[in-house]
């Protein structure tokens, strides 16, 4: 049997959701996350549609299609790493259109249920596919690890402080998937960012939201909230992707990353955010479409404050119903 050569140095790796992007990097490969190459795009929305046009279906999650349409526009993007196990069955089908296509995929599974062997085993897997040799993992992992800590002081000044708006904490919490592609620039500009974060004054703000589930594809969320008097000083996912919990471990950090597996891992670290954040109220986000939308009902029950639900379809800004639904939420929390 041939073994399959890996992608030629320096070459861009897209992937569906965060994976181990330390073994991309460790193979000297340029890591791409589809989602923020999707939603970047000022065109996002007519990405969507095009994605249609050449055939998705209108009831399949807009995240899907945007990235589908948004790698057609990049050819340069030969590899894919698809997460076929821990993401969604759109994403398994997705990953065999693109090979229909011609891209080399790589596929990538979160163990379900959680286990740390089968977890070292794959990211194993990953490593030796992508070409990267285990003592250049490891010197990468450390690499970041600083960068790591900072979004974490990122993180704390935006609920401890409030020198953070939520929107920035979105903002670099999501980009820390694949470092917007570049981890050195990455740093410089984190590290600029909390430079003049410091110089602000605290701020506090009437009503504490939380974020739970997918990124919300809406363009002007934080902008509202803000105007309504409430501060988002908590986002569950961006906050996982940026890999909070310290671990020497490659294997150890992916294995706490709650993302991928059963909702009791996430209600935990939901739980324990709603104490140490004093949020006053949760909004769920839900993706049209999405299976997790189902977990809406033990978020509900579980955790012990007001959770408001919301749901979106494709980027755009928040629509009439949504706005209302979220001015009344904010008014009914207020002191
Ligand atoms: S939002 Fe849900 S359906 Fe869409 S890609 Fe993510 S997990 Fe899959």
């Amino acid at each position: 049997m041939t073994a399959i050569k890996p992608p030629p140095p320096g070459a861009k790796v897209g992937f569906t959701t965060t994976i181990p992007v330390e073994v991309v990097l460790a193979a000297n490969l340029q890591p791409v996350d589809l989602n923020n190459l999707f939603i970047a795009d000022p065109g996002a929305r007519a990405r969507v549609a095009e994605a249609e046009a050449a055939g998705f279906p209108r009831t399949i999650c807009a995240w899907i299609k945007g990235i589908y349409a948004a790698l057609q526009s990049h050819p340069d993007i030969r590899t894919v790493i698809v997460a076929c196990q821990g993401d969604c069955s759109y994403t398994q089908a997705l990953g065999e259109l693109l090979e229909a296509e011609g891209r080399d995929v790589v596929h990538f599974k979160y163990p379900y249920p959680r286990d740390r062997q089968q977890l070292r085993r794959e990211i194993r897997t990953l490593a030796a596919r992508l070409g990267a040799a285990a003592s250049q993992v490891a010197l990468i992992q450390a690499r970041l690890s600083p960068l790591r800590q900072k979004l974490q002081h990122l993180d704390r000044l935006t609920w401890e402080s409030g020198q953070v708006s939520g929107a920035e904490n979105f903002q670099f919490l999501i980009a820390s998937s694949d470092f917007a592609s570049d981890p050195e620039a990455f740093n410089l500009k984190v590290t600029e960012f909390l430079r003049q974060a410091a110089g602000r004054r605290p701020r506090t703000y009437p009503v504490r939201l939380g974020f739970v589930g997918i990124p919300p594809i809406y363009t002007d969320l934080w902008d509202y909230l803000e105007e309504l008097g409430a501060g988002v000083v908590f986002h569950e996912f961006p906050r996982q992707f940026s890999m909070p919990h310290h671990h020497a471990d490659l294997a150890e950090q992916y294995f706490h990353y709650t993302y991928p597996y059963d909702i009791f891992g996430r209600l935990a670290d939901l739980e324990a955010a709603v104490r140490t954040r004093r949020l006053d109220g949760l909004v769920h986000y839900t993706q049209s479409f999405c299976f997790r939308q189902m977990f809406d009902q033990l978020i509900r029950e579980r955790l012990n404050l007001p959770v408001l639900t919301i749901e979106g379809d494709r980027p755009s800004p928040l629509d009439s119903r949504t706005r209302m639904r979220l001015e009344a939420f904010v008014d009914v929390l207020r002191p």
